[in-house]
């Protein structure tokens, strides 16, 4: 069945044809998305039998690459023994051990489904640990799609022009000043410690440590919002790159190893708030899922150093698109700015290279991308400028 086929059918009973708005193409002049058969490490199959070098990894949870043997087995072999339960699992208690033991601030965790669940609990718990009610964000930031996130909001609500009600003071990304001003009497500050959702913006030199230094003044609680950083940019996040600690930490993506499962944590004083240990009441009949704790587990395993070492070097190889146009890089995850994205964007397709269809998403490295991927991408970035 070809791509027209599906998508014309998709019309009919899924809104716009996709689950997720960032997953439609109109944004980079195609009529229809890609609908995806199957992947391979670096390499995605479309519906048709098209191959492509994939640097979107379903928008950053492969840090091992589509279908990873080991990753595949432990599903597997979790199935076999039950899909859920709504009950507790020895993996989750080994997934929590995990996580604890990587992400520096996090002394206790809760696993939930997705980031928008974990963004979205982050901040009741803010606010009930603090009995505040406003709170500090920054405008092209993006943490799900929970009602209080979404005015000024990054990725597809950006890329897409919408503009939705929301809550929160909202004030510019690396505007330490601006923060001052509007901080007082804020349950949290919730940032993304490097943007990833209006592009990948590094932090200004002293932005997480001045965040941290204002929270500290005005007893507000610091939120890192790493669903893309965590286990990305190191094994232990931002908070382990930039040696900045937050009160509380929001994951997703590859703490899931591409299952649905995502987490929050932080101090166990906070995190207590919790029900049943405290009334802070959160949910969920899928959280800690026997698969996506298999995945989560498979992965967050393998991640030694020695991984981080790899991507590190791999993206120093792809800093030759600096050459193109605004690069922007922070270990496995960069972007390049271009005048005409979609023009880029399209001029890749037609290579058998698909990169992210905004310029709002950031790109991803993983240990499948070899030096033949990422020359491969270079070239087609260079005929294309030329
Ligand atoms: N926070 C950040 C920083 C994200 O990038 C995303 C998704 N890209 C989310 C939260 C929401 O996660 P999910 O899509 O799993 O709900």
């Amino acid at each position: 069945m070809t791509a027209s086929e599906l998508y014309r059918r998709a019309l009919q009973v899924i809104p716009g044809g996709v689950n997720s708005p960032v997953r439609a193409m109109k944004a980079v002049g195609l009529e229809e998305p890609i609908f995806a058969a199957r992947g391979e490490g670096a390499y995605l199959e479309d519906a048709e039998g098209r191959r492509y070098v994939d640097w979107v990894l379903s928008w950053g949870p492969l840090i091992f690459g589509h279908a990873d043997p080991e990753t595949v087995e432990a599903v597997v072999a979790a199935a076999r023994e039950g899909t859920t339960f709504g009950t507790p699992t020895e993996r989750e208690v080994e997934l929590a051990e995990e996580i604890v033991a990587a992400v520096p601030s996090v002394e206790m965790v809760r696993l939930v489904s997705s980031g928008t669940e974990a963004a979205m609990t982050a901040l009741r718990l803010a606010r009930a640990a603090t009995g505040r009610e406003p709170f500090v964000r920054f405008a092209g930031g993006y943490h799900g799609h929970a009602d209080p996130f979404l005015s000024e909001a990054g990725s597809g609500v950006k890329t897409l022009g919408i503009e939705a009600g929301g809550e929160g003071r909202v004030v510019p990304y690396n505007d330490l000043e601006a923060v001052e001003r509007v901080i007082e009497g804020a349950a949290c500050v919730f940032v993304e410690p490097v943007a990833g959702n209006m592009g990948v913006v590094p932090p200004a030199d002293g932005f997480l440590e001045g965040l941290r230094r204002l929270c500290d003044e005005t007893g507000t609680l610091l939120v890192f919002d790493e669903v893309i950083t965590g286990f990305r940019i190191a094994r232990g996040g931002a908070q382990e790159r930039f040696g900045v600690l937050p009160d509380l930490t929001v994951l997703g993506k590859i703490v899931g190893g591409g299952l649905p499962l995502a987490a929050f944590g932080g101090r166990a004083e906070l995190m207590e708030r919790l029900a049943p240990a405290g009334d802070v009441y959160q949910a969920g009949t899928l959280s800690g899922n026997p698969l996506a704790t298999a995945a989560g587990l498979s992965v967050l395993r393998r991640l030694t150093p020695e991984v981080y070492e790899e991507l590190e070097r791999k993206g120093r190889r792809l800093d030759a698109l600096a050459a193109y146009g605004r690069f922007e890089r922070v270990g496995a995850m960069a972007s390049l700015f271009v005048d005409d994205y979609p023009a880029l964007f399209r001029h890749l397709l037609e290579r058998g290279i698909y990169v992210a269809p905004s310029q709002n998403e950031a790109m991803f490295l993983s240990t499948a991308h070899g030096e033949v991927e990422i020359d491969a991408l270079i070239a087609a970035v260079e005929e294309f400028s030329a």
